[in-house]
């Protein structure tokens, strides 16, 4: 893992070999304090570590100190146009800023945003996307690399970036985390590897407006995972248009896939193919929601791998490798394995009751 910075949030640490924190951003209204807050502890429990808010004026400004006082988790204020905006919510205790030193105001409005975050240990992010940076910087990187727009597009971010830091830097603020970011992948990850090289300031990686929930994921799977195994990125956030809790479940998936986060257990199921001939994908979808509401009601699992294999070719293979496995062993009946040894064939329905019982930990599976 690139070694970065370090930052505290709070509780929080990230940068320097700390794990990759998951972060979402609310969608209620701000200044509507309370759901706000029921917000928050709905991500937080899904996995949630950094909550964003927007701060678009100052009613959305007068609810950030409740906010920040109940919240469990650091809060991030992202605020544009208005540097009085970002003094109040410093002032509000956030734990840090989202701003664009461009379009924040005068420089007297950064020199006095700076001063005040640096007085209260408010981390600030600054970040640059596709749709932000300017046209001269574009018009430079796209005469440099004709034939490379994607090159010429990372190139630019990187250099706004830096100018935006260097704007902080001014008044001696380095509590600094950056984003680059495009709706393209492949200039995303080339902006962030190049940003990479040239400093250390820890980054919150995503690709900016994703989509919707399907396709959304998968790039932001392909961004933020090739960037994540390449050792970069601090912080992430799968920006979704859906519900904000599906960025929080996308984003734990996507830590444990890329082994930044241990899944406990681990799920394996196969595909299915014209061997299976019990409803593999029904009871695999029926074990993993018993695992995820068992893990959601904080009931620890104590299994390592847990498999949910169609039929005797690879299941008993995988089933060997589990701790617990269900695989398909005749029409309509599943054998099921624990530590690699059979433990007995039943009919589908009373199969997956005898593992869920299993699963609570219970020995004695006599029926
Ligand atoms: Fe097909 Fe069996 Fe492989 Fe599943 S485990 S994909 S049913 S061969």
């Amino acid at each position: 893992m690139k070694r970065t910075r370090p930052l505290q949030l709070r509780q929080v640490t990230l940068g320097n070999g700390a794990p990759v924190r998951l972060q979402s951003m609310c969608n209620t209204r701000t200044s509507d304090a309370v759901a706000t807050l029921a917000q928050i502890r709905q991500l937080t429990h899904a996995g949630c570590e950094i909550i964003r808010v927007a701060v678009p004026d100052t009613d959305a400004v007068n609810a950030l100190s409740q906010i920040v006082a109940e919240s469990p988790i650091p809060v991030i204020a992202d605020i544009h146009f208005d540097y009085r905006l970002a003094l109040g919510a410093i002032a509000a205790g956030v734990d840090g800023l989202r701003i664009n030193p461009g379009n924040i105001g005068s420089e007297e409005g950064v020199r006095q945003v700076a001063e005040a975050a640096g007085e209260r240990g408010c981390v600030i992010r600054v970040g640059a996307n596709s749709g932000s940076v300017k046209r001269a910087l574009i018009e430079k990187y796209n005469t440099l690399y004709p034939n490379a727009l994607q090159q010429a597009m990372s190139e630019a971010l990187v250099d706004s970036v830096l100018e935006q830091c260097e704007r902080l830097e001014r008044y001696h603020f380095t509590q600094i985390k950056v984003s680059l970011k495009s709706s393209d992948v492949r200039s995303t990850v080339m902006a962030c590897r190049c940003f990479a090289e040239r400093s250390d300031y820890p980054q919150h990686v995503g690709i900016t407006e994703a989509g919707t929930l399907y396709r959304g994921i998968i790039k932001s799977a392909t961004g933020i995972g090739a960037l994540l195994l390449d050792g970069i990125g601090d912080t992430i956030r799968v920006s979704l248009t859906a519900d904000p809790i599906e960025e929080i479940r996308a984003g734990v998936a996507l830590l444990e896939a890329v082994g930044c986060r241990k899944a406990q257990p681990e799920f394996v199921s196969c595909p299915t193919c014209g061997r299976t001939q019990i409803q593999l994908q029904m009871l695999a979808e029926k074990v993993e929601a018993t695992v995820q509401k068992m893990k959601s009601n904080g009931i620890a699992i104590p299994f390592r791998k847990i498999a949910v294999m169609g039929c005797a070719v690879n299941g008993p293979g995988e089933a060997r490798d589990a701790d617990l496995a269900m695989c398909g062993a005749k029409e309509g009946h599943v054998m099921i394995c624990r530590e690699g040894k059979p433990v007995g064939v039943w009919e589908e329905a009373t199969a997956f009751s005898i593992f869920e019982r299993m699963l609570q930990g219970e020995n004695d599976v006599s029926i």
